[in-house]
């Protein structure tokens, strides 16, 4: 037999964590990587910190997991939360973000059946968009290599380029059910979405009666420097999913929506035998208490802003390497002109620094939020240390 008994669908690297200590992670073979990959966006309030810890052990000490038959005062509570920060009326728990895009699709698709119209279905999404690994997720994507080998794809998706509002327009017919798009496409290479774009597509979905649907699966809570980032657009989407960052590293993700777009989801529409459980919701709420209010998301603005003025600074030094910073807050993107998997590699096996790699050549640079001056300065020596071979001629 060769097959390992992990299925082997992951490209896995050498590095094996074992333990995590605040921004670091520390591997079977003892070695201290610097983490400015978090899990992909997911360990916001860093390893091991003990407002989450306290809470996940307490919780599973009392009740870990009751069906969604019974009432919930858990879900309640961070349901309540959820609406209070936000756009939203409703929340559906989830474990995964796919799970809560799949929500979103339906929530978005049984809008318009439930009035009637069987024949709105169709989701308008973007090129180079990532939403998650289910059948329903990879068909909302273009990109082929996630559809090889799983063919057919789910009907009811058309895919046009991201950012460009005309072709969304375009696009819409009879069938249109609503458009999916990620305000700052994350696995696509932290491309941002432009004002015009964000704003033209909210309008375009009033006009149409359409659902738009914000995909924050990476960029939510708080990693942008507003608790979600359609703030800094300044509109509302309808249905918003997400995940990662949410359960501070605990699977959680969520299905937010007004009152008026989930007007079908209504009993036996949708379910989930975990999703909610009081464990999820208690390591929720440890999360949404220490992010979601205004002097955390300035901390957050404030990092972002040192740690992306060290970087402008930082790849004027590397011409030939680097081309530009791109992000908002703490979802930063630096655009290589080398091959950006080789080079988040060897920062990580020759300088101890994690960061990932992302489309269009990007490494992606995803801190924890709760990073302080001292991370700032660490990565700024390990990138250094790991650009200056790659770029002989350089300034400094
Ligand atoms: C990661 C991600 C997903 C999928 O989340 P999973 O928890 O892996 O299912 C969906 N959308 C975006 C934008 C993501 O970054």
């Amino acid at each position: 037999m060769s097959i390992t008994p992990l299925m082997p669908v992951y490209p896995r690297c050498d590095v094996r964590p074992v333990r995590g200590e605040n921004c670091h992670l520390i591997s079977e073979d003892g070695r201290r990587f610097l983490d400015f990959a978090s899990g992909i966006a997911v360990n916001l309030l860093g390893h091991s910190h003990p407002a989450l810890i306290d809470a996940i052990q307490r919780q599973a000490a009392t009740l870990m997991h009751v069906s969604n038959l019974y009432g919930s005062p858990q879900g309640e509570a961070l349901a309540k939360q959820l609406v209070d920060l936000t756009f939203a009326d409703t929340v559906f728990f989830t474990n995964s973000g796919a799970e809560a895009v799949e929500c979103a699709i339906k929530t978005a698709r049984i809008y318009h059946q439930s009035a009637g119209a069987q024949d709105r279905f169709e989701i308008i999404t973007f090129n180079n968009a990532f939403h998650g690994r289910t059948m329903a997720t990879i068909s909302a994507s273009n990109q082929e290599k996630m559809h090889n080998g799983f063919y057919p794809m789910l009907p009811g998706f058309r895919h046009v380029e991201f950012n460009d509002l005309e072709a969304a327009k375009a696009a819409i017919g009879p069938n249109t059910a609503g458009f999916l798009v990620e305000p700052i496409q994350g696995e696509g290479g932290i491309r941002v979405a432009t004002e015009e774009f964000l704003q033209g597509l909210r309008k375009l979905a009033g006009e149409h009666d359409l659902m738009l649907i914000l995909d924050e699966v990476q960029c939510g809570v708080a990693r942008t420097g507003t608790f979600y980032a359609y703030e800094q657009y300044g509109i509302e989407p309808d249905i918003l999913a997400t995940a990662k960052g949410i359960g501070g590293g605990f699977p959680l993700g969520a299905c937010l929506a007004t009152e008026k777009a989930a007007r079908g989801m209504t009993f036996g529409t949708h379910g989930s035998t975990y999703g909610g459980n009081p464990l999820a919701m208690a390591a929720g709420k440890a999360v949404l208490d220490v992010v979601g209010n205004d002097e955390f998301l300035a901390q957050v603005r404030a990092s972002g802003e040192k740690l992306r003025g060290r970087l402008e600074q930082f790849i004027g030094n590397y011409p030939d390497l680097f081309s530009e910073v791109r992000g908002k807050g703490l979802m930063l993107g630096l655009k290589l002109k080398v091959e950006s998997r080789p080079f988040v590699a060897h920062l990580r096996d020759h300088h101890g620094l994690l960061a990932v790699a992302a489309g269009d050549n990007v490494m992606r640079v995803l801190p924890p939020l709760v990073i302080e001056d001292d991370h700032i300065d660490e990565f700024m020596e390990k990138l250094s240390a790991g650009a200056a071979p790659y770029s002989p001629e350089a300034v400094s």
